[in-house]
Protein backbone atom coordinates (compact mmCIF):
# COMPACT_ATOMS: atom_id res chain seq x y z
CA UNK A 1 0.00 0.00 0.00
CA UNK A 2 1.48 3.44 -1.38
CA UNK A 3 -0.03 6.61 -0.50
CA UNK A 4 1.16 10.15 0.25
CA UNK A 5 0.17 13.89 -1.40
CA UNK A 6 -0.25 14.37 -5.42
CA UNK A 7 2.57 17.17 -4.30
CA UNK A 8 5.12 17.90 -1.01
CA UNK A 9 3.62 21.48 -0.16
CA UNK A 10 4.63 22.37 3.04
CA UNK A 11 6.68 20.35 5.52
CA UNK A 12 3.23 20.56 8.06
CA UNK A 13 1.29 18.98 5.31
CA UNK A 14 4.44 16.59 4.42
CA UNK A 15 4.26 15.68 8.51
CA UNK A 16 0.94 15.40 9.12
CA UNK A 17 0.13 12.81 6.66
CA UNK A 18 2.96 10.78 7.14
CA UNK A 19 2.29 10.62 10.75
CA UNK A 20 -1.38 9.53 10.01
CA UNK A 21 -0.49 6.83 7.15
CA UNK A 22 2.49 5.48 9.21
CA UNK A 23 0.05 4.77 11.56
CA UNK A 24 -2.23 2.97 9.76
CA UNK A 25 0.42 0.65 8.15
CA UNK A 26 1.08 2.21 4.47
CA UNK A 27 4.11 0.81 3.58
CA UNK A 28 5.45 3.88 1.31
CA UNK A 29 5.06 7.46 1.07
CA UNK A 30 4.57 8.92 -2.37
CA UNK A 31 4.55 13.13 -3.17
CA UNK A 32 5.49 14.82 -5.70
CA UNK A 33 8.51 17.24 -5.58
CA UNK A 34 8.84 17.72 -8.95
CA UNK A 35 5.56 18.50 -10.52
CA UNK A 36 4.55 17.33 -14.24
CA UNK A 37 1.88 20.07 -14.80
CA UNK A 38 -0.42 20.40 -18.33
CA UNK A 39 0.25 23.59 -18.50
CA UNK A 40 2.65 26.11 -16.91
CA UNK A 41 2.24 28.61 -14.37
CA UNK A 42 0.54 25.67 -12.06
CA UNK A 43 2.70 24.96 -9.15
CA UNK A 44 5.56 22.75 -10.32
CA UNK A 45 6.62 21.20 -6.97
CA UNK A 46 8.90 22.59 -4.61
CA UNK A 47 12.47 20.56 -5.35
CA UNK A 48 15.27 20.05 -3.27
CA UNK A 49 13.58 21.80 -0.14
CA UNK A 50 10.60 19.08 0.05
CA UNK A 51 13.13 15.78 -0.42
CA UNK A 52 14.39 17.61 3.44
CA UNK A 53 10.98 17.22 4.38
CA UNK A 54 10.70 13.47 2.95
CA UNK A 55 13.62 12.43 5.21
CA UNK A 56 12.53 13.99 8.39
CA UNK A 57 9.41 12.50 7.83
CA UNK A 58 11.46 8.89 7.25
CA UNK A 59 13.35 9.39 10.29
CA UNK A 60 10.31 9.97 12.61
CA UNK A 61 7.85 7.93 11.53
CA UNK A 62 9.60 5.09 10.41
CA UNK A 63 8.03 4.90 6.73
CA UNK A 64 10.19 4.98 3.39
CA UNK A 65 9.28 7.44 0.81
CA UNK A 66 9.12 7.54 -3.03
CA UNK A 67 9.31 10.31 -5.26
CA UNK A 68 9.03 10.99 -9.23
CA UNK A 69 11.84 11.45 -10.92
CA UNK A 70 11.77 12.63 -14.77
CA UNK A 71 15.56 13.70 -14.95
CA UNK A 72 19.15 13.10 -14.23
CA UNK A 73 19.53 15.56 -12.46
CA UNK A 74 16.07 14.69 -9.91
CA UNK A 75 17.87 10.94 -9.61
CA UNK A 76 20.89 12.68 -8.46
CA UNK A 77 19.33 15.21 -5.63
CA UNK A 78 16.72 12.01 -4.64
CA UNK A 79 19.87 9.47 -3.97
CA UNK A 80 21.59 12.38 -1.92
CA UNK A 81 18.64 12.73 0.32
CA UNK A 82 18.09 9.52 0.69
CA UNK A 83 15.24 8.79 -0.96
CA UNK A 84 14.08 5.38 -0.55
CA UNK A 85 11.91 4.48 -4.00
CA UNK A 86 11.52 6.27 -7.30
CA UNK A 87 9.08 6.42 -9.64
CA UNK A 88 8.90 7.71 -13.39
CA UNK A 89 5.55 9.59 -14.06
CA UNK A 90 3.24 8.60 -17.27
CA UNK A 91 4.73 11.94 -19.15
CA UNK A 92 7.65 10.34 -19.48
CA UNK A 93 7.93 6.92 -19.69
CA UNK A 94 6.49 7.89 -22.98
CA UNK A 95 9.58 8.81 -24.58
CA UNK A 96 12.48 6.54 -24.64
CA UNK A 97 15.14 8.79 -25.14
CA UNK A 98 14.45 10.26 -21.58
CA UNK A 99 13.46 7.10 -20.04
CA UNK A 100 17.28 5.62 -21.16
CA UNK A 101 19.07 9.19 -19.93
CA UNK A 102 17.70 8.07 -16.22
CA UNK A 103 18.17 3.69 -17.01
CA UNK A 104 22.05 5.03 -17.68
CA UNK A 105 22.08 7.83 -14.19
CA UNK A 106 20.79 4.87 -12.25
CA UNK A 107 23.63 2.50 -13.52
CA UNK A 108 25.36 0.83 -10.49
CA UNK A 109 22.19 1.91 -8.02
CA UNK A 110 20.14 -0.58 -6.65
CA UNK A 111 17.22 1.56 -6.01
CA UNK A 112 13.33 -0.04 -6.84
CA UNK A 113 12.18 2.06 -9.65
CA UNK A 114 8.17 1.87 -10.38
CA UNK A 115 7.18 2.37 -14.04
CA UNK A 116 3.69 4.61 -14.51
CA UNK A 117 2.03 3.35 -17.68
CA UNK A 118 2.60 5.95 -20.69
CA UNK A 119 -0.36 7.89 -21.47
CA UNK A 120 -0.78 6.42 -24.58
CA UNK A 121 -2.34 2.82 -24.50
CA UNK A 122 0.48 0.98 -25.39
CA UNK A 123 1.91 -2.18 -23.86
CA UNK A 124 4.99 -1.95 -25.92
CA UNK A 125 6.28 1.14 -24.75
CA UNK A 126 5.21 0.65 -21.20
CA UNK A 127 7.03 -2.78 -21.28
CA UNK A 128 10.56 -1.29 -23.06
CA UNK A 129 10.28 1.38 -20.40
CA UNK A 130 10.99 -1.11 -17.52
CA UNK A 131 13.19 -3.20 -19.56
CA UNK A 132 15.62 -0.17 -19.81
CA UNK A 133 15.53 -0.46 -16.19
CA UNK A 134 16.32 -3.69 -15.96
CA UNK A 135 18.89 -3.79 -18.61
CA UNK A 136 20.55 -1.20 -16.22
CA UNK A 137 21.01 -3.96 -13.56
CA UNK A 138 17.63 -2.57 -11.55
CA UNK A 139 16.72 -5.55 -9.56
CA UNK A 140 13.66 -4.21 -8.31
CA UNK A 141 11.39 -2.49 -11.09
CA UNK A 142 7.53 -2.38 -10.29
CA UNK A 143 4.75 -1.41 -13.17
CA UNK A 144 2.19 0.98 -12.05
CA UNK A 145 -1.23 1.56 -13.80
CA UNK A 146 -2.77 4.62 -13.81
CA UNK A 147 -4.94 4.81 -17.07
CA UNK A 148 -4.33 6.35 -20.50
CA UNK A 149 -5.84 9.94 -21.84
CA UNK A 150 -8.40 10.22 -24.09
CA UNK A 151 -9.89 12.80 -25.63
CA UNK A 152 -12.98 13.60 -22.99
CA UNK A 153 -13.12 12.47 -19.39
CA UNK A 154 -15.06 9.41 -21.58
CA UNK A 155 -17.41 7.17 -18.79
CA UNK A 156 -16.01 9.17 -16.61
CA UNK A 157 -12.36 8.63 -15.94
CA UNK A 158 -9.90 11.05 -15.87
CA UNK A 159 -7.76 8.16 -17.59
CA UNK A 160 -9.27 5.58 -19.01
CA UNK A 161 -8.31 2.19 -17.00
CA UNK A 162 -7.87 -0.26 -20.39
CA UNK A 163 -7.63 -3.61 -18.14
CA UNK A 164 -6.33 -5.49 -20.95
CA UNK A 165 -3.27 -3.03 -21.32
CA UNK A 166 -1.85 -4.01 -17.49
CA UNK A 167 -3.20 -7.42 -17.71
CA UNK A 168 -1.17 -8.11 -21.20
CA UNK A 169 1.91 -6.46 -19.74
CA UNK A 170 1.56 -9.13 -16.79
CA UNK A 171 0.88 -11.92 -18.84
CA UNK A 172 4.60 -11.46 -20.88
CA UNK A 173 6.35 -10.32 -17.18
CA UNK A 174 4.83 -12.70 -15.15
CA UNK A 175 6.99 -12.19 -12.29
CA UNK A 176 6.17 -8.05 -12.06
CA UNK A 177 4.68 -6.29 -9.19
CA UNK A 178 1.80 -4.71 -10.91
CA UNK A 179 0.34 -1.32 -8.77
CA UNK A 180 -2.81 0.13 -9.74
CA UNK A 181 -3.39 3.89 -9.21
CA UNK A 182 -7.10 4.46 -8.61
CA UNK A 183 -6.70 8.24 -7.74
CA UNK A 184 -5.31 9.36 -11.64
CA UNK A 185 -7.83 6.55 -13.03
CA UNK A 186 -10.63 8.62 -12.06
CA UNK A 187 -9.62 11.92 -11.11
CA UNK A 188 -12.37 11.50 -8.20
CA UNK A 189 -12.07 11.25 -4.75
CA UNK A 190 -15.77 8.92 -5.04
CA UNK A 191 -15.22 6.35 -7.10
CA UNK A 192 -11.78 5.59 -5.77
CA UNK A 193 -13.06 2.52 -3.63
CA UNK A 194 -14.67 0.94 -6.77
CA UNK A 195 -11.41 1.43 -8.87
CA UNK A 196 -9.71 0.09 -6.17
CA UNK A 197 -11.74 -3.04 -5.44
CA UNK A 198 -11.48 -3.77 -9.52
CA UNK A 199 -7.82 -3.79 -9.33
CA UNK A 200 -7.77 -6.28 -6.32
CA UNK A 201 -10.21 -8.59 -8.54
CA UNK A 202 -7.95 -8.07 -11.02
CA UNK A 203 -4.94 -9.87 -9.11
CA UNK A 204 -2.98 -6.27 -8.75
CA UNK A 205 0.09 -6.90 -6.18
CA UNK A 206 -0.73 -3.34 -4.62
CA UNK A 207 -2.28 0.16 -5.04
CA UNK A 208 -1.49 3.80 -4.89
CA UNK A 209 -3.56 6.39 -3.74
CA UNK A 210 -3.04 10.08 -3.14
CA UNK A 211 -3.65 11.16 0.28
CA UNK A 212 -4.22 14.68 1.73
CA UNK A 213 -5.04 15.99 5.26
CA UNK A 214 -7.14 18.66 3.46
CA UNK A 215 -7.53 17.33 0.14
CA UNK A 216 -9.70 20.44 -0.78
CA UNK A 217 -6.96 22.77 0.11
CA UNK A 218 -4.30 21.07 -2.48
CA UNK A 219 -1.97 22.82 -4.55
CA UNK A 220 -2.38 20.05 -7.27
CA UNK A 221 -4.94 17.15 -7.87
CA UNK A 222 -7.39 18.33 -5.58
CA UNK A 223 -10.49 16.37 -6.85
CA UNK A 224 -8.83 13.21 -6.31
CA UNK A 225 -7.39 13.14 -2.88
CA UNK A 226 -8.23 11.60 0.22
CA UNK A 227 -7.75 12.33 3.61
CA UNK A 228 -6.17 9.70 5.60
CA UNK A 229 -9.14 8.63 7.21
CA UNK A 230 -11.23 8.01 4.43
CA UNK A 231 -8.39 5.87 3.82
CA UNK A 232 -8.84 3.79 6.12
CA UNK A 233 -12.39 3.43 5.40
CA UNK A 234 -11.57 2.35 1.63
CA UNK A 235 -9.09 -0.35 2.48
CA UNK A 236 -10.86 -1.78 5.56
CA UNK A 237 -13.96 -2.06 2.73
CA UNK A 238 -11.52 -4.09 0.50
CA UNK A 239 -11.60 -7.58 -0.01
CA UNK A 240 -8.43 -8.46 -1.27
CA UNK A 241 -8.85 -11.94 -3.89
CA UNK A 242 -6.32 -14.45 -4.35
CA UNK A 243 -5.11 -16.92 -7.07
CA UNK A 244 -5.13 -19.72 -5.60
CA UNK A 245 -6.81 -21.96 -2.79
CA UNK A 246 -6.55 -24.91 -0.79
CA UNK A 247 -10.43 -25.62 -0.61
CA UNK A 248 -10.73 -28.75 -2.55
CA UNK A 249 -14.04 -28.63 -2.82
CA UNK A 250 -13.68 -25.08 -5.01
CA UNK A 251 -10.90 -26.58 -6.46
CA UNK A 252 -13.54 -29.55 -7.79
CA UNK A 253 -15.87 -27.09 -8.84
CA UNK A 254 -13.17 -24.86 -10.47
CA UNK A 255 -11.93 -27.86 -12.48
CA UNK A 256 -15.34 -29.02 -13.50
CA UNK A 257 -16.19 -26.02 -15.51
CA UNK A 258 -13.09 -25.41 -16.58
CA UNK A 259 -13.34 -29.05 -18.15
CA UNK A 260 -16.53 -27.85 -19.78
CA UNK A 261 -15.45 -24.38 -20.91
CA UNK A 262 -11.98 -25.99 -22.69
CA UNK A 263 -14.64 -28.26 -24.44
CA UNK A 264 -16.64 -25.26 -25.51
CA UNK A 265 -13.71 -23.15 -26.42
CA UNK A 266 -12.61 -26.53 -29.03
CA UNK A 267 -16.25 -26.47 -30.32
CA UNK A 268 -15.60 -22.55 -31.16
CA UNK A 269 -12.62 -22.59 -32.72
CA UNK A 270 -13.56 -25.67 -34.92
CA UNK A 271 -17.00 -23.75 -35.76
CA UNK A 272 -14.91 -20.48 -36.44
CA UNK A 273 -12.95 -22.61 -39.03
CA UNK A 274 -15.59 -24.32 -40.64
CA UNK A 275 -16.83 -20.51 -40.99
CA UNK A 276 -13.96 -19.60 -42.86
CA UNK A 277 -14.15 -21.97 -45.16
CA UNK A 278 -17.70 -21.44 -46.24
CA UNK A 279 -15.90 -17.70 -46.35
CA UNK A 280 -13.43 -19.32 -48.99
CA UNK A 281 -15.65 -20.92 -50.79
CA UNK A 282 -17.71 -17.34 -51.62
CA UNK A 283 -14.52 -15.79 -53.04
CA UNK A 284 -14.60 -18.29 -55.53
CA UNK A 285 -18.24 -17.24 -56.50
CA UNK A 286 -17.14 -13.27 -56.15
CA UNK A 287 -14.21 -13.62 -58.29
CA UNK A 288 -16.07 -15.05 -60.98
CA UNK A 289 -19.04 -12.57 -60.76
CA UNK A 290 -16.76 -9.56 -60.31
CA UNK A 291 -17.87 -8.82 -57.28
CA UNK A 292 -16.12 -6.86 -54.19
CA UNK A 293 -14.61 -9.08 -51.19
CA UNK A 294 -16.18 -6.73 -48.78
CA UNK A 295 -19.78 -5.88 -49.24
CA UNK A 296 -21.45 -3.04 -47.11
CA UNK A 297 -24.51 -4.03 -47.24
CA UNK A 298 -23.65 -7.93 -46.05
CA UNK A 299 -21.85 -6.44 -43.13
CA UNK A 300 -24.87 -4.42 -42.50
CA UNK A 301 -26.89 -7.13 -42.23
CA UNK A 302 -24.54 -9.66 -39.76
CA UNK A 303 -24.19 -6.49 -37.37
CA UNK A 304 -27.71 -5.86 -36.85
CA UNK A 305 -28.63 -9.95 -37.14
CA UNK A 306 -26.08 -10.71 -34.39
CA UNK A 307 -26.20 -7.88 -32.42
CA UNK A 308 -29.97 -9.07 -31.89
CA UNK A 309 -29.24 -12.40 -31.34
CA UNK A 310 -26.46 -11.38 -28.16
CA UNK A 311 -28.90 -9.51 -26.52
CA UNK A 312 -31.85 -12.69 -26.83
CA UNK A 313 -29.07 -14.19 -24.81
CA UNK A 314 -28.23 -11.29 -22.44
CA UNK A 315 -25.17 -11.19 -24.07
CA UNK A 316 -23.69 -7.00 -24.56
CA UNK A 317 -24.19 -6.50 -28.39
CA UNK A 318 -21.22 -4.20 -28.48
CA UNK A 319 -19.03 -7.26 -27.59
CA UNK A 320 -20.66 -9.88 -29.80
CA UNK A 321 -20.16 -6.94 -32.70
CA UNK A 322 -16.58 -6.09 -31.63
CA UNK A 323 -15.62 -10.17 -31.98
CA UNK A 324 -17.76 -10.02 -35.39
CA UNK A 325 -15.54 -6.71 -36.65
CA UNK A 326 -12.24 -9.34 -35.80
CA UNK A 327 -13.86 -12.52 -37.76
CA UNK A 328 -15.13 -10.46 -40.77
CA UNK A 329 -12.21 -8.42 -41.00
CA UNK A 330 -9.85 -12.23 -41.45
CA UNK A 331 -12.55 -13.36 -43.58
CA UNK A 332 -11.99 -10.37 -45.94
CA UNK A 333 -8.58 -11.08 -45.48
CA UNK A 334 -8.59 -14.27 -46.88
CA UNK A 335 -10.79 -13.41 -49.79
CA UNK A 336 -8.64 -10.77 -50.58
CA UNK A 337 -5.49 -12.99 -50.79
CA UNK A 338 -8.21 -15.41 -52.93
CA UNK A 339 -8.92 -13.10 -55.09
CA UNK A 340 -5.70 -11.64 -55.45
CA UNK A 341 -3.72 -14.82 -56.34
CA UNK A 342 -6.59 -15.58 -58.73
CA UNK A 343 -5.28 -12.51 -60.55
CA UNK A 344 -2.70 -13.87 -62.29
CA UNK A 345 -4.06 -16.75 -65.26
CA UNK A 346 -1.43 -19.32 -63.85
CA UNK A 347 -2.53 -19.04 -59.94
CA UNK A 348 -6.51 -19.04 -61.57
CA UNK A 349 -5.52 -22.50 -63.04
CA UNK A 350 -4.16 -23.53 -60.04
CA UNK A 351 -7.11 -22.42 -57.73
CA UNK A 352 -9.68 -23.73 -60.10
CA UNK A 353 -7.92 -27.07 -60.11
CA UNK A 354 -8.39 -26.83 -56.09
CA UNK A 355 -12.17 -25.90 -56.56
CA UNK A 356 -12.79 -29.04 -58.62
CA UNK A 357 -10.81 -31.14 -55.42
CA UNK A 358 -12.85 -29.07 -52.96
CA UNK A 359 -15.97 -29.64 -55.14
C1 LIG B 1 1.42 11.79 -9.85
O1 LIG B 1 1.58 10.63 -9.45
O2 LIG B 1 1.13 12.74 -9.11
C2 LIG B 1 1.51 12.04 -11.29
C3 LIG B 1 1.91 13.19 -11.80
O3 LIG B 1 1.08 10.99 -11.98
P1 LIG B 1 1.06 10.59 -13.56
O4 LIG B 1 2.49 10.48 -13.99
O5 LIG B 1 0.36 9.28 -13.47
O6 LIG B 1 0.27 11.63 -14.28
MN1 LIG C 1 -1.21 13.65 -8.81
Amino acid sequence: MIAGPCSAETREQVMETAAALSAMGVQLFRAGVWKPRTRPGSFEGNGVKALEWLKEATQIYKIPVAVEIAEPAHIEQALKHGIDVLWVGARTTVNPFQVQHLADALKGVNIPVMVKNPVNPDVDLWQGAIERFEKAGATSVAAIHRGFSGYSAAAGYRNQPNWPIPIELKRRKPELTIICDPSHITGNRDRIAEIAQKAMDMHFDGLMIETHPHPDEAWSDAAQQVTPDRLKEILAGLIVREEYTHDMSALMQLEYLRQLMDSLDAEIIDLIAKRMELSEQMAFVKKESNLTAYQPGRWREIVETRGERAQAHLLSKEFIVELYEKIHHESIRKQLAILESLASPAAASAKDGEKEIKK
